[in-house]
């Protein structure tokens, strides 16, 4: 559902990611570990258009992404296009940026009603299917800053899952949270993975989350996958002596 085909990405001198390749199936759950500066962000900053790649081509849904090949020679996509293969795509950030003076339920329903034109009647019955579904049928209409981080993570999941994407963008959705809110947000990731048909691709540093969850773990590092497989391999047994000293220095 999406590929990375020859993909490389440089900011100023700093080479993120060279000849790239990564193919992900509908309905793959990744995770994707690497140190810091590895380009774990870019990868995913670049398959939501937040980021254009120097060179390579990244499909979603067979679609090029930023790019389209015109008589042979590639162009840059036009807005449109852009806004179609954008909206396969939505994303969860570290630090959630929800809409401070809307409720709960008014940041999971603007982007139905004002981006995908649903009708707030309907959208706010999905809104509360959702909230529901992330455990928080009992906070709807409170605001951001009467909730807690865990709890503005996860309207921060509903609200990205009602645009109804085929793929799930999650960048260290845990790291900015005290540890006892962690596993109320990782239930709530666990929760769609198992209820919804849907892509997910997790930037992480919850090792055992990533074991358990993920069909498969990348390493990155140096701008190259350096090691790939099940998390039961990579996490456990990693063969790399890369990969091997990584979690060391984390675990
Ligand atoms: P972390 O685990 O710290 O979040 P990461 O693996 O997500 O790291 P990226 O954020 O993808 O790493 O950054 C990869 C490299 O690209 C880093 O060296 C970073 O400094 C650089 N970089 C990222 N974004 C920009 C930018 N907008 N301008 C310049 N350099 C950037
Ligand atoms: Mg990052």
């Amino acid at each position: 559902i999406v590929r990375f085909e020859n993909v490389s990405k440089r900011f100023g001198e700093t080479v993120v990611m060279r000849d790239f390749d990564l193919d992900i199936a509908p309905n793959e759950k990744l995770a994707v570990i690497g140190p810091s500066g590895s380009g774990k962000s870019t990868l995913l900053r670049l398959l939501m258009t937040l980021e254009q790649p120097d060179g390579g081509v990244i499909y979603v849904k067979g679609e090029p992404l930023h790019h389209m090949w015109k008589n042979g020679r590639l162009v840059s996509a036009d807005q449109k296009h852009l806004r179609k293969v954008r909206s396969h795509i939505s994303m969860v950030f570290q630090h959630f940026h929800l809409f401070p003076h809307m409720t709960a339920i008014g940041n999971v329903i603007e982007g139905p009603i004002h981006v995908l034109g649903m009708k707030r009647a309907e959208a706010v019955a999905r809104a509360e299917e959702l909230l529901d579904m992330v455990g928080l049928a009992d906070k709807k209409g409170s605001h951001p800053s009467q909730l807690s981080g865990g709890q503005q993570q996860r309207v921060a999941i509903a609200r990205a899952l009602a645009m109804q994407p085929d793929v799930m963008l999650f960048d260290e959705v845990t790291s900015a949270l005290d540890p006892e809110l962690v596993g109320e947000v990782l239930n709530a990731i666990r929760k769609i993975g198992r209820e919804q048909d849907i892509t997910m691709i997790l930037v992480t540093h919850e090792m055992g989350f990533a074991k358990e969850f993920a069909d498969r773990v990348i390493f990155i590092e140096g701008g190259r996958i350096v090691e790939q497989g099940p998390g039961a391999q990579v996490l456990s047994e990693p063969r790399n002596e890369r990969t091997q000293a990584f979690l060391r220095a984390v675990l």
